[in-house]
C-alpha cells in the first residue's frame, strides 16, 4: 500500500524550509559583538565544538582588525592543533556543458549563445582521465550542468568509467560529483557507482536574491535545490558537500545560512557535511552582474576563518577560481583541499598548448593556472604534506573529517602515515626535481616528528615497498 498524506487524512501541508531568512537577519542585527565575547567564542571552537547561530554571528559582526586579527589566528590554531600541516590535492572534470538552467552568473546558462556546448564521449572522458593520471592525480571531482542528458544513469556511468581507467602505475581512486540535485531514486543510481561526495551548492540561501538569478529551468525552484542533500542521505549517501557562491548576497547571510545548513544536516541526520565550499563568483562570459556583494579579499579571508571555527570538523574547500596568493593565504587559516593542474575547457586536460583559456568552453575564469608539480612544489615549501589519501572511505570509515578531528591520535595513526605513503607513491611515479629532493626531505622530517616509533617503522616499510614497485599502501 503507497502512504500519501489522504491515507492519514492529513491535509498536504506545505513544510516549511529550514532556512528562514527573517530569522538569519534577525540573529545578524540583534547579535552585539564585545571583545569578551569573540574570545569566548575562538576558545568554545578551540576546544573542538561547533558553534551556534548566535555564536558565530558574534563573530560575524566584528569589524575591529585587532579582533578580526585574532579570529584568523584562532583558525590558524585550531588548523594546526587538529589537522596539522595535511593538504589533500584533487582535480576537477568538466563532463559536459549542456544545460537547461539560466543561472545569470554562469558560462554555462542556457540563454549564452556563445557557449560552445561539449558533452565528452567516452573516449574523450578516457582520454582526460589517462592525461590527469599521468600527472599523478588520484581523486576527481567530475561536474556537469543541469540537463536530461545528465541523468544519474549517464552520471553513474561516467563515474565507473573514470575509476576504470588504469594507465601505468595510474588510477583514479576517489570520485567526487558535482551535478544538479536528484531525486531520491536518482542518488541512490549515482551511489551504486561508489561515489565519494555528492556536492550541491545553494549559490545564495537568501530566497528572494536566488529568484533573481535563477530564471528558468528546474534551478528556480529554490525549495528543491535546498533539499537537495537531505534527498541524498535519504538514498543513504552519507557524505555530502555543501556550499554558496560568494558575491550573490550579503556575505554574513550566507555564512549564518552555511552553519544552519550544517546544523539541519546534523539534526535529521547525525552527520554534518562533509565538505564545505565557498567559491567566490569570478568573471565568466557573463552579462553584467552587479558588484553590490561582492566580496572583498579581506572578508573572503574572515568568511573562511569563521567557518573553520564554526564547523571544525568539516573539509573546506578552496578552487583555482582564486589567485595563488589568496589561495596560500588561506590555507592557513583552515582550508584543507584544494585543486591542483585545473584546467576548466572541455577536454583541455589531454591537449598539450592550451596557453589562453576559452572562456566559452569553460564555466568562468580560473585565476590559478599553477601544475601539480609546481602547486606541490609550493606546498612543501611551505611546509604543508600534500596528500592524495583516499584510505577512509575505501576501508569504510566514513565520516573521516568527523574522526580526524574528534578520535584522539586519529591524525598521527592514519592520516599523517597515508598522506606520507602518497606523497612517496607520488614521488616515485611522477615526482620531478626539485620536488623529489624537496618531498623526501619532508618526509624524513614528518617522520621525526610523530612520536609512535612502531608506526614510523611500518611507514618506513612500505615507503621501501612502494620504492619496490608495490602501489595503494595505507592505513
Ligand atoms: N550544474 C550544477 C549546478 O549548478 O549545481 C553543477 C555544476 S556548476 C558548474 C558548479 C558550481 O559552479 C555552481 O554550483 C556554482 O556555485 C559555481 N559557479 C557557477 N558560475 C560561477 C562563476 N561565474 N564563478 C564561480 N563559480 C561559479
Ligand atoms: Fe547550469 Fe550549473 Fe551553470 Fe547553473 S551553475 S547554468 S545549473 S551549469
Amino acid at each position: 500500500m503507497k502512504f500519501t498524506p489522504e491515507t492519514y487524512n492529513i491535509p498536504d501541508i506545505p513544510m516549511q524550509p529550514f532556512i528562514d531568512a527573517n530569522e538569519i537577519d534577525a540573529i545578524i542585527e540583534h547579535t552585539v559583538s564585545t571583545p569578551e565575547a569573540v574570545r569566548a567564542v575562538i576558545a568554545k571552537s578551540l576546544s573542538k565544538k561547533r558553534l551556534s547561530l548566535r555564536e558565530t554571528a558574534i563573530l560575524i559582526n566584528t569589524n575591529d582588525p585587532v579582533l578580526v586579527a585574532e579570529i584568523k589566528e584562532g583558525a590558524k590554531e585550531l588548523k594546526k592543533r587538529i589537522y596539522g600541516n595535511r593538504i589533500v590535492l584533487f582535480a576537477p572534470l568538466y563532463i559536459g556543458n549542456k544545460c537547461s538552467n539560466n543561472c545569470t552568473y554562469c558560462g554555462f546558462r542556457a540563454s549564452n549563445a556563445d557557449a560552445k556546448r561539449v558533452t565528452l564521449t567516452d573516449d574523450e572522458i578516457v582520454h582526460e582521465i589517462e592525461s590527469l593520471e599521468d600527472h599523478g592525480q588520484k581523486r576527481l571531482i567530475l561536474v556537469y550542468g543541469e540537463h536530461a542528458l545528465y541523468n544519474p544513469e549517464y552520471i553513474a556511468h561516467t563515474v565507473k568509467l573514470a575509476y576504470s581507467v588504469k594507465k601505468n602505475h595510474g588510477e583514479i581512486r576517489r570520485v567526487n560529483i558535482n551535478a544538479a540535485p536528484l531525486d531520491i531514486e536518482g542518488f541512490k543510481i549515482v551511489k551504486e557507482a561508489n561515489i565519494g561526495t555528492f556536492q550541491v551548492f545553494q549559490e545564495t540561501y537568501h530566497p528572494e536574491a536566488y529568484k533573481t538569478y535563477h530564471l528558468r529551468g528546474k534551478k528556480a525552484d529554490y525549495g528543491y535545490r535546498l533539499t537537495a542533500l537531505d534527498r541524498a542521505q535519504e538514498a543513504g549517501i552519507d557524505d555530502v558537500g555543501i556550499g554558496a557562491l560568494f558575491g550573490l548576497y550579503d556575505w554574513r547571510f550566507e555564512v549564518m545560512a552555511l552553519v544552519r545548513h550544517t546544523n539541519h544536516l546534523e539534526a535529521c541526520y547525525n552527520v554534518g557535511p562533509h565538505t564545505i565550499s565557498f567559491p567566490r563568483v569570478k568573471d565568466a562570459s557573463m552579462l553584467g552582474m552587479g558588484e553590490k556583494y561582492f566580496v572583498n579579499d579581506e572578508d573572503f579571508a574572515k568568511i573562511v576563518a569563521i567557518l573553520r571555527l564554526a564547523v571544525p570538523y568539516t573539509g573546506m574547500i578552496l578552487t583555482a577560481r582564486e589567485p595563488v596568493q589568496v589561495r596560500n593565504e588561506l590555507l592557513q587559516y583552515g582550508v584543507s583541499q584544494i585543486d591542483g593542474g585545473t584546467k576548466l575547457e572541455l577536454g583541455s586536460y589531454a591537449k598539450k598548448d592550451i596557453s589562453e583559456q576559452d572562456l566559452n568552453k569553460g564555466q568562468f575564469r580560473i585565476n590559478d593556472s599553477r601544475t601539480l608539480h609546481e602547486i606541490i612544489s609550493e606546498l612543501i615549501d611551505q611546509n604543508m604534506l600534500p596528500s592524495f589519501c583516499t584510505a577512509c572511505y575505501r576501508l569504510g570509515r566514513t565520516g573521516e573529517h568527523f574522526m580526524e578531528f574528534s578520535v584522539p591520535g586519529f591524525i598521527k595513526r592514519f592520516c599523517t602515515p597515508n598522506a606520507i605513503l602518497t606523497l612517496a607513491e607520488y614521488l616515485a611515479d611522477y615526482g620531478q626535481e626539485p620536488n623529489i629532493t624537496k618531498g623526501r626531505a619532508l618526509i624524513d622530517k614528518e617522520l621525526d616528528a610523530l612520536e609512535d616509533r612502531t608506526i614510523v617503522i611500518e611507514i618506513k616499510k612500505r615507503i621501501e615497498e612502494i620504492n619496490n614497485g608495490k602501489r595503494d599502501l595505507y592505513f
